[in-house]
């Protein structure tokens, strides 16, 4: 079953298209369901109904993208029955990760090093179940780093889009090993383990040339000591790949974490 942990909305955030045209573009793509994530704010239980009575054939399931404020880090939420998770700052942190775990939601930590090489989320106070090894966010010039940081903590590699608009819908995603309804046996699952982080090979090919093309553009126009204005002029680039190579960083998916199981990695639930 192939889920997309991570999708943004225009009625939720900053997402372009609405829930509807997420989930239309999640069908046409081949995913069994996906996590409406936007920021701070979570999908209600009466909008979950609607949109999956309408999209049977694609479980629509609730979560969330709560911002860390100060240090804009994200943390991904899925589950627990909670309603809007407004900006948290760093001293209530601690205890907002044992009541949301208690609710029984699972924690990821959402492209880490987004903000930089030092991890702004202190991990001794709250550290989530799993870390995004698959987005479009992820800044995987620092892969090494944050896979020893998941293997240390004993945090779960998920995988997930991260799409703000429907053609990046399946980008990423996990396929579980068993078939799940409810949010409940998702978040369940992913603590388990019991799924494989995911691409479609056409989106992983179509995305890995993208990337490779716009950061060699990048360097070569940085190298010139050029600007974002020349490398926005030399040709149909994207902005995100320049910023991300001016600080050293890179976008280009990384293809040993393609078929990556959650179970390669322990689990920081002592319960599991
Ligand atoms: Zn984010
Ligand atoms: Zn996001």
């Amino acid at each position: 079953m192939k889920i997309d942990l991570h999708i943004h909305t225009r009625e939720g955030s900053d997402g372009r298209a609405t829930a509807e045209q997420m989930i239309e573009a999640a069908i046409e793509r081949g995913l069994h369901g996906l996590v409406i994530t936007d920021h701070d704010c979570m999908l209600s239980v009466a909008d979950q109904q609607r949109l999956q009575q309408r999209h049977p054939r694609c479980k629509v399931f609730r979560g969330c993208e709560a911002t860390l404020v100060g240090t804009g880090e994200h943390i991904g939420v899925i589950g627990g029955s909670l309603r809007d998770i407004p900006p948290l700052r760093p001293e209530e942190l601690s205890a907002w990760g044992s009541l949301i775990r208690a609710a029984g939601a699972l924690t990821i930590l959402n492209h880490p090093f987004d903000n930089g090489p030092e991890l702004s989320l202190d991990l001794d106070s709250f550290c989530p179940d799993a870390m995004e090894f698959l987005s479009m966010n992820v800044n995987t010039a620092l892969a090494a780093e944050f896979t020893a940081i998941a293997r240390s903590r004993g945090m779960r590699p998920v995988a997930g889009s991260d799409a703000h608009k429907t053609e990046h819908v399946g980008m990423f995603y996990v396929e579980l090993d068993r078939d799940i309804t409810c949010e409940d046996a998702l978040v369940s699952e992913i603590l388990a383990g019991r799924y494989a982080l995911a691409s479609f090979p056409g989106m992983w090919n179509d995305r890995m040339a993208e990337a490779v093309k716009c950061e060699a553009a990048a360097r070569e126009i940085l190298r010139a000591g050029g600007t974002i204005d020349d490398y926005l002029k030399s040709g149909n680039f994207h902005p995100a790949f320049f910023h991300r190579v001016a600080e050293n960083g890179s976008y280009i998916p990384r293809e040993e974490f393609l078929g990556l199981r959650g179970d390669d990695f322990t689990s920081n639930k002592k319960d599991q």
